[in-house]
C-alpha cells in the first residue's frame, strides 16, 4: 500500500491534540539560527542586556542585541561575522568578518557587560557553562533564562555553545534541540504524539540514557512517544511495541508482534525478539 494511504483510523484519536513529527532536519532556515534562538531564551538574555546602566545610557534596546536586525550589530557582515565570498570555479571562502574580528556585534554594544561578559562572551559560552553563570546571579531573569536553557543538558548537550550556528549541527543534535524545546514547554500544554525516526543513530551509550531519560520525561508530561528504531536497548524500555518484519525490504512490511517487550521475547517469529532475549540472558548472566 502506498505511503499515506489506509482505510481506517481507530483508537481513542481524540486525546490527542496535537501530531509532532520530531526529524533531524536543521533548526531554522538560515546559518543564523542556533540553539539559544530556537529555545527563546535570547529574547530574554537581550532583555537582561538592555536593562545594564551603560546600555541605558546609551539608549539601547533589547534589538541591538540582535544579529538579526539592523542597529547594534556589524553591518559589514551583517551580523555574521564572517564574510563569505563567493568564487567563480570553487566553493566559497568565508573569511571572518575585519570590522568586528567575527564578534557580530557594534564596538559600543560589545562593551555592554554583566559580570564581565559581553553578548559575543554569552554566546560562546556552552549550555553547561552558561548554566552555571545565570544560575549564580540573583536577578528574575537569569532564573528564566536557566530554566530555559536547562532542557538542552537534559538531553545531552551541554556541550554545544548557545550561538552554535544551525548549519553546523548534526542532525541528531539538531533532534534534540527539539526535543529540548518541547521539554521546556509547560506541562498542560495538552497530549502531544511525538515522533522520532531512529533518534539513536551515532549516539554513545552515554547520549542514549539521556535521550531516553527526556522521552521518558515526554510521558511524564502526558504525552505519547512513537519510535521508528531498531536499538535494543530502547526497544527494551518501551510499553508497547510492534514489530514489523518478518524480513527486511519486500518480504516484510507486516506486523509479526504487538506486545510488551517481555512477551516479544516469546514470540518465535520475531528477529527482534530472539536478540532482545539473548541480550537479556547475557545481561542475567553478566
Ligand atoms: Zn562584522
Amino acid at each position: 500500500m502506498p505511503t499515506g494511504h489506509f482505510s481506517e483510523l481507530r483508537g481513542d484519536i481524540g486525546s490527542i491534540t496535537a501530531v509532532e513529527m520530531v526529524d533531524q532536519n536543521p533548526i531554522g532556515r538560515s546559518s543564523r539560527s542556533n540553539p539559544v534562538t530556537y529555545l527563546k531564551a535570547f529574547d530574554d538574555i537581550r532583555k537582561l542586556y538592555a536593562e545594564q546602566q551603560l546600555a541605558v545610557q546609551y539608549g539601547f534596546k533589547p534589538a541591538h542585541f540582535s544579529f538579526n536586525v539592523e542597529g547594534g550589530r556589524c553591518e559589514e557582515c551583517q551580523g555574521e561575522g564572517v564574510i563569505r565570498v563567493e568564487m567563480q570555479f570553487m566553493a566559497d571562502v568565508i573569511l571572518t568578518c575585519e570590522t568586528c574580528k567575527g564578534m557580530r556585534f557594534k564596538k559600543e554594544v560589545l562593551e555592554i557587560k554583566y559580570h564581565g561578559k559581553n553578548i559575543h562572551d554569552i554566546l560562546e559560552m556552552t549550555v553547561d557553562e552558561a548554566i552555571e553563570f545565570f544560575s549564580t546571579k540573583k536577578e528574575k531573569i537569569c532564573k528564566k533564562i536557566t530554566e530555559k536553557i536547562k532542557p538542552l543538558s537534559d538531553v545531552g548537550l551541554g556541550y554545544v555553545s548557545l550561538g552554535q550556528s544551525s548549519s553546523t549541527l548534526s542532525g541528531g543534535e539538531s533532534q534534540r534541540i527539539k526535543l529540548a524545546y518541547f521539554l521546556g514547554q509547560e506541562r498542560n500544554s495538552g497530549s502531544m504524539l511525538f515522533i522520532f525516526d531512529e533518534p539513536t543513530t551515532g549516539l554513545h551509550f552515554h547520549d542514549i540514557n539521556k535521550l531516553m531519560k527526556s522521552l521518558n520525561a515526554l510521558v511524564e508530561n502526558g504525552h505519547t512517544v512513537l519510535l521508528v528504531e531498531h536499538n535494543l536497548d530502547v526497544i527494551r524500555c518501551a510499553d508497547w511495541v510492534i514489530d514489523m518484519g518478518p524480513e527486511g525490504g519486500e518480504s516484510g512490511g507486516e506486523i509479526v508482534f504487538e506486545g510488551t517487550p517481555e512477551d516479544l521475547i516469546n514470540e518465535k517469529r520475531s528477529y527482534t525478539g530472539k536478540y532482545l532475549g539473548e541480550k537479556a540472558d547475557r545481561q542475567n548472566n553478566e
